[in-house]
């Protein structure tokens, strides 16, 4: 199986560490197939600053140089280096995403929600020991409601840490099916590819994003998966690959496969799927 990590972060989003040399270095290393980056990215120049864990719209220069700057690092060896994006999904902001798509020629972007529409980020320790709205369950419904529409809205290629929303460990009571069948539904009706985001067994929730009843349903409706880590720094590229690889084994006993699935800009990921 190729090794690929799609989701990595670089210190323009100011919660991030490491030289591209770092993160290069240390892909080849680990052997990766590819090494894409995809930092946060801005919101809209008129509602800057949004919060401080994200590039301004004035470091996008930087962030392309950046990305040069890696593939600089990699061009005697194979790795092949991407660029991306991972962009905040709130209503209102399909104008702006549909602007960053065309100011670099990006070979994918991440479509994430961190925010509950008129509350805060749900990954905010603030809302570690409380709900953002009236309960467990408004939280849920709302960040799934908006999950959707950002799958809805077509502008994206990867759904980033697609349950995010059990960070700290808050799920509802019963079966939470119900819950995400509308999402479920839209990606079957898109060209999205979902992570499992290995970041989230160092979080609370002490598990991948997405849970492994959620995953089964993916892959039963062939969605394409890929792993990612969701760097933040040079030694966590990749981490946590085998145990997600693992997982996706146990998933699908002898039928997993690695194919191409290719993005709307026509970049080729390696995805996962059961044959
Ligand atoms: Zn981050
Ligand atoms: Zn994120």
């Amino acid at each position: 199986m190729l090794r690929t990590d799609y989701h990595t972060h670089t210190p323009l989003c100011h919660h991030a560490q490491g030289e591209p040399e770092a993160f290069v270095e240390r892909a080849l290393q680990l052997g990766l197939h590819s090494y894409g980056i995809a930092d946060h990215a801005p919101m809209p120049p008129e509602n800057e600053p949004f919060d401080d864990w994200r590039m301004l719209c004035s470091d996008l220069q930087d962030y392309y140089q950046w990305i040069n700057r890696a593939k600089t690092a990699a061009a005697d060896s194979n790795l092949i280096i991407l660029s991306g994006l991972e962009c905040d999904w709130l209503p209102g902001l399909l104008p702006w995403i549909k602007h960053l798509r065309t100011l670099h020629p990006w070979d994918y972007l991440i479509g994430s929600v961190h925010y509950l529409p008129g509350n805060g980020s749900v990954d905010d320790s603030l809302y570690a020991d409380k709900c953002l709205t009236g309960s467990v369950e408004e939280d849920w419904s709302l960040y799934w409601k908006t999950v959707t529409e950002m799958i809805q809205s077509g502008q994206f290629d990867i759904v980033g840490h697609i349950d995010i929303v059990k960070i700290w460990g808050r799920v509802p009571a019963g079966d939470v099916t119900p819950y995400y069948e509308q999402a479920l539904q839209a990606l079957q009706d898109s060209k999205m590819a979902v992570e499992i985001n290995t970041a989230g067994y160092h979080k609370r929730c002490a598990e991948q994003y997405p849970a492994e009843p959620l995953l089964r349903e993916l892959i039963a409706r062939r969605i394409p998966i890929v792993i990612n880590s969701d760097a933040h720094a040079p030694e966590h590229l990749s981490r946590g690959w085998e145990q997600g690889l693992a997982l996706l084994q146990h998933i699908c006993p002898n039928r997993l496969v690695q194919f191409k699935h290719f993005t709307r800009s026509g970049t080729a990921l390696q995805a996962y799927g059961s044959l």
